[in-house]
């Protein structure tokens, strides 16, 4: 089919209906064409598989690439470092090149990554296939609430909409009451942004007197954080615009990763673009169906700043079954669940450090100052699993039953069993930077 047109009345591309099977057969082949690309393109990646004994010619399966390291964020600076300014995984001349966007760069300097004019084509299509899956046609007005300068939201999705025809706003994420006047001058039904743009919106047109949801707008995409996939947060949209909300996941490495069809029922990876591993944190070993893992990506059609074997380090569950939308894509339920690199898992239960922090800190008489201690005592003697959590925290020495009350508030809002070791006011250690929240005993 030529790009820019659905396929059928419901479905933008055929590729989401294929049967698995068939999908496999379409990522090996597109697979095998790219690691060839990126091989013959990429110093990076020649120097790393040339290490590795890997030849791309040699895959058969899309299991091989297992066999090759994965690529993390520390990698790519590291390649934009030695080869200055565009990296040395760069695999397009740079006059092919056609955009580059940044990383919002708050704790090293903003990194590039480039996009050919194919690139970008394809990226449009795949944006407009999510759009168009969300119930996004041609008769809708959009007005997009992403930033546009550097960031990958904005343009990405204003040429996605245009390319369904839709008449696009870009508005961009500033000028909160100018937005407000936009949506009802000119009717605006559907809009993109971040789940923060959206709760400051509605609470400004609150303020105002003019509630967003007397507005007409039906459909809002959002992405950039994780809310939208926090059902609290979600449901609080919902309500104040009166509008269906759609999450979407991608990065400024993957555009897109995956978003939400009409069902709302997690989005549907990008398979075609993407090919989804999800693995065990710890020993790399793919995790079935339904377990969380840490998703790694693999480009299977990107040209100038291509990505193999990606550690996200977002960690995710994966559900391969059909969707009742009819689109047989693999779907991340709860989109993006944590950072893999804090998650604890204690008695089968996902842990995350700030899920803790967020009890503590509102705990009676507490500093707010804590650590989670991995130690011998909360592990099982025959598995060795985690049975629950001991937390030292700084509380009141003159409240001896303090400790108590923390280990029930733990126990009533993260269902894990804790034990508390209370500690003198000014007794845990200080950062001026990331504070450790977990330390082996
Ligand atoms: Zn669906």
């Amino acid at each position: 089919m030529t790009l820019g047109h659905p396929h059928s009345e419901r479905y933008w591309h055929e590729v989401e209906t294929f049967d698995r099977e068939r999908l496999r057969e379409l990522q090996l082949e597109k697979l095998r064409t790219q690691l060839v690309h990126v091989g013959e393109n990429s110093v990076f990646y020649r120097r790393q598989w040339a290490d590795a004994g890997f030849d791309p010619r040699s895959v058969r399966s899309l299991d091989d690439i297992r066999s090759l390291p994965t690529v993390s964020k520390t990698d790519y600076v590291q390649s934009l470092r030695e080869d200055a300014p565009w990296g040395s995984m760069l695999a397009a001349p740079l006059r092919d090149v056609a955009r580059v966007h940044f990383s919002s760069g708050t704790t090293s300097a903003p990194t590039p990554v480039c996009w050919t004019n194919a690139d970008l084509d394809r990226w449009s299509d795949l944006y407009a296939r999510s759009a168009y899956s969300q119930g996004i046609r041609a008769d809708d007005i959009y007005q997009v609430l992403f930033g546009f300068a550097w960031f990958v939201g904005g343009l990405g999705v204003a040429n996605a909409y245009a390319r369904i025809g839709a008449t696009v706003i870009p508005g961009g994420s500033s000028e909160t009451e100018r937005q407000i006047d936009v949506m009802e001058t000119y009717g605006t039904t559907a809009v993109s942004g971040t789940p923060s743009f959206m709760l400051h919106l509605a609470e400004t047109a609150e303020r105002l007197g003019r509630p967003l949801s007397g507005n007409r707008v039906g459909r809002i995409q959002v992405g950039g954080e994780p809310g939208g996939a926090v059902p609290e947060t979600r449901a609080f949209i919902e309500r104040a615009w009166n509008a269906k909300v759609f999450d979407g996941y991608g990065s400024l490495e993957f555009q897109p990763i995956a978003w939400e069809c009409e069902e709302q029922s997690g989005g549907h990876i990008a398979e075609d673009f993407a090919l989804a591993e999800v693995v065990d944190g710890e020993t790399g070993e793919p995790v079935p169906d339904g377990t969380p893992g840490v998703l790694v990506l693999t480009h299977l059609d990107k040209q100038a700043t291509p990505f193999v074997r990606w550690w996200t380090g977002d960690v995710v569950v994966r559900d391969s079954q059909p969707c009742a939308c009819g689109r047989t894509l693999s779907r991340l339920p709860g989109g993006v669940r944590g950072r893999a690199d804090d998650m604890l898992v204690i008695r089968g239960v996902n842990l995350f450090p700030s899920a803790v922090e967020a009890v503590v800190r509102k705990f009676p008489g507490a500093s707010g100052e804590h650590q989670i201690v991995l130690d011998d005592s909360m592990k099982d003697p025959n598995t060795g699993f985690a049975t629950g959590i001991k937390l030292r925290a700084e509380l009141p020495a003159d409240d001896a039953d303090a400790a108590h009350r923390l280990e029930n508030a733990i126990r009533a809002e993260l269902t894990v069993r804790c034990v508390v070791e209370a500690v003198p006011y000014g007794s845990i250690e200080r950062s001026t930077h990331k504070s450790k929240r977990v330390v082996t005993a």
